[in-house]
């Protein structure tokens, strides 16, 4: 028999409020479920340029999500439709090609400025009567017992739900606390991170060119609100040690090394403001649930960027949860008892694996430069343009419509 939801102040309490944590905080108070999400990080400071300077290319099913949240409206006038796809191998020329006239003109996803979507988030949560949203803080402890788990603030005070989700990013402390192994590699690779200007339009078109030092992708972003500049965001992985890397370039070396990768069509390229650095490896917790605790997003799995979708999996994740809990909490039954986190679990686990390893096998196949290896992998690409199926079954992937969708997904994908 189903456990009655036990009294305390929230329903939930989400450590993290990341873009996946803001994004479950939300998504459950737009269902009047009662949420606390607790960051270390003070929402001026997220908002700042210098904080996170990445884009997320968000996919249909991603925007599926944010919709449901009421994030969406806030930051779709900031998001560039991506409706052409062009692959490149090293310094071949077009390999492969994705076009939205191919997909019923739907586009294939929209590039959002990580800080723009924070602020479409902080906005959101704000607004959300049964939503709280405490940050900066410093979480010291848990604590649990048989109804609840109580997280211990720094500065004494102490909070308690039945459920606690930690949405804490790579390193999760609440994963730490759960006991939570994790299984891992580094790439021995960085991406560095930063936005340029051209002289002509982008066209909505994003480029993944397959380097052998890594990806090296142009994302298209909305042009610049004051100045009308046409802008591309940059995904510029390499293979090199910290000290040779690019990101110490000086700005005329930076701008040529640019020039030469870009296509001709985007006419003169100039890097403005400023660069980011990001290691890259791949993480995955054993398990994503603890008696009264669960994982969402990259505190249960993280992944290399070359398919951007690292937060899109954790926008599954947070569907998948927010539908359990929501359900739990409107039917007056128990949000963090075990059959719901082992259903969740299960719904997720299978999905966020088969992902790791397809984007882990991409990395392998695709940051390497040995002749056959190069020719069959060109003649892969060459092949999958010339087979209908197989380009469909590419472009559902990058539309996010492919793999195990959560209902939420799913349902509203049909409708
Ligand atoms: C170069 C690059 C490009 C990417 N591009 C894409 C893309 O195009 N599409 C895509 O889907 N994904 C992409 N990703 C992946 C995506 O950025 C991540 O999946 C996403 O940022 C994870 O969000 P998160 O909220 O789970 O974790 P995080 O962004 O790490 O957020 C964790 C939050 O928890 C807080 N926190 C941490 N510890 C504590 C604590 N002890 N107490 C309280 N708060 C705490 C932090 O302050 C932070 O706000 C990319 C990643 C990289 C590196």
């Amino acid at each position: 028999m189903k456990k009655k939801k036990p009294t305390a102040e929230h329903d939930v309490i989400i450590v993290g409020g990341g873009l996946a944590g803001l994004t479950l905080t939300a998504l459950l108070a737009t269902h009047d479920v009662k949420v606390l999400c607790i960051d270390r990080d003070a929402p001026d400071t997220q908002l700042k340029t210098a904080f996170d300077g990445r884009t997320t290319a968000v996919s249909y099913g991603s925007r599926k999500v944010l919709e449901a949240a009421g994030i969406w409206s806030g930051m779709a006038h900031n998001s560039c439709p991506i409706s052409t796809i062009h692959i490149q191998d090293g310094d071949s020329p077009v390999l492969l090609e994705f076009n939205s006239s191919e997909v019923d003109d739907r586009t294939f996803g929209w590039i959002a400025e990580n800080r723009l979507m924070r602020r479409a988030m902080f906005e959101r949560v704000s607004a959300l009567k049964t939503a709280t949203h405490i940050a900066p803080a410093k979480i010291l402890d848990f604590s649990r017992d048989e109804d609840k788990v109580t997280v211990h603030l720094e500065d004494g005070q102490a909070f308690s739900a039945p459920l606690v989700v930690g949405a804490d990013g790579r390193g999760s402390f609440t994963r730490e606390w759960m006991g939570i192994a994790t299984r891992g590699w580094s790439y021995n690779q960085r991406a560095i991170v930063c936005t340029a200007t051209h002289t002509n339009p982008h066209k909505n078109t994003a480029v993944e060119n397959f380097r052998p030092e890594g990806p090296f992708a142009i994302l298209p972003l909305t042009d610049d609100p004051k100045s009308g500049a046409h802008r591309s965001s940059i995904v510029w992985t390499e293979h090199k040690p910290e000290k040779d890397s690019a990101i110490h370039y000086d700005q005329d070396v930076f701008d040529a090394a640019l020039n030469a990768r870009f296509p001709d069509f985007y006419g003169n390229v100039h890097q403005i403001e400023k660069r980011f650095s990001y290691p890259l490896s791949l993480i995955h917790a054993h398990n994503y649930i603890a008696p009264r605790m669960a994982l969402v997003a990259d505190a249960a799995h993280g992944i290399h960027p070359i398919a951007g979708q690292g937060l899109n999996l954790g926008f599954r994740d947070i569907a998948a949860l927010s539908t359990l809990v929501t359900s739990a909490v409107q039917k007056g039954y128990d949000p963090g008892g075990p059959t719901l986190l082992q259903n969740y679990q299960r719904q997720r686990r299978f999905d966020n694996m088969a992902m790791a390893g397809t984007c882990d096998g991409f990395v392998k196949l695709f940051s390497n430069n040995i002749a056959p290896v190069r020719i069959a992998r060109r003649a892969g690409l060459r092949a999958v343009s010339r087979l209908p199926f197989a380009k469909r079954f590419f472009m559902k992937q990058a539309m996010g419509s492919a793999g195990i969708l959560p209902d939420l997904i799913r349902e509203k994908e049909a409708a």
